[in-house]
């Protein structure tokens, strides 16, 4: 059976079971536009924390849509650190993207990395935030995810380097070794920008320890590598003993 679709609580929202919602204006138009919903049909209500709410649209106007709640559940948090992707930030429409296949994949947190060859820099990063914050709450909806990814404010690649338990570092690197060599700890991915890591952060990782992740025979884009590698981590956390 056809599932129904999910719309973003507007926040601070505390559904009741038999209660109603209005929604926020963005995701009203999402309803009665692209989704063409109308009074009567079923839709889920999440908030990205965990709340997913059964509900029927009782109002879908052009002006205002209103959900009433029929029922109410509250998935358990993901246990364990889950899988962090600390990616290069790369060009706007790139990064757009792999913020949105991030969440869809299941990563559990995003860290923005500015590395030496990084075109963009920190104020960059930091004003992109809110925008792909908002990506990945669109990207939460598509594909059924209780709880939402986290984005951490840009942090250099030696704040990254300084802030990861030992052994639990993994770098995308196209001279690194086969996916069978990675021991099990390994849960932070790096991702290097298009020019690569710099020599100084490669010594980095290297006197740190991190393990070197070949994804394959060919030199990837950054944001290639960057799904690539953090959907290839999550599944092996997945179906780990
Ligand atoms: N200019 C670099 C390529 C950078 S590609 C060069 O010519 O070698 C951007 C990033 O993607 C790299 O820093 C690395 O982290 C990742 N990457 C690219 N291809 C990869 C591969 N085959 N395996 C693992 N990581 C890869």
């Amino acid at each position: 059976m056809k599932q129904p679709p999910w719309l973003l609580l507007p926040e601070g929202a505390r559904p009741e079971i038999g209660g109603t919602v209005a929604l926020d204006p963005a995701e009203a138009r999402h309803a009665t536009g692209p989704l063409r919903l109308r009074a009567g049909d079923p839709v889920v209500l999440a908030d990205g924390a965990g709340t997913v709410a059964g509900a029927r649209l009782r109002e879908a106007s052009k002006v205002r849509v209103e959900a009433e709640v029929t029922s109410l559940d509250l998935a358990p948090q993901p246990e364990g650190p889950g899988v962090t992707l600390a990616v290069s930030v790369v060009e706007n429409r790139a990064m757009d993207w792999v913020v949105q296949k991030s969440v869809e994949v299941g990563l559990r947190t995003l860290i923005p990395m500015v590395s030496e060859r990084t075109q963009a820099g920190p104020r960059d990063a930091e004003r992109r935030l809110d925008h792909w914050r908002r990506i990945a709450m669109q990207a939460l909806k598509q594909c059924r995810r209780p709880w939402a990814m986290a984005i951490s404010g840009p942090l250099t690649t030696a704040c990254i380097v300084e802030q990861t338990p030992p052994g639990c570092g993994v770098v995308a690197d196209h001279g690194g070794e086969d996916a069978t060599s990675l021991p099990a700890s390994a849960w932070v991915l790096a991702v290097g920008p298009e020019g690569g890591f710099s020599p100084s952060e490669d010594r980095l990782f290297l006197d740190r320890g991190w393990h070197r992740l070949c994804l394959g025979p060919h030199v990837l884009r950054a944001e290639t590598a960057a799904i690539v590698g953090g959907a290839f981590l999550v599944s092996r956390l997945q179906h780990a003993p």
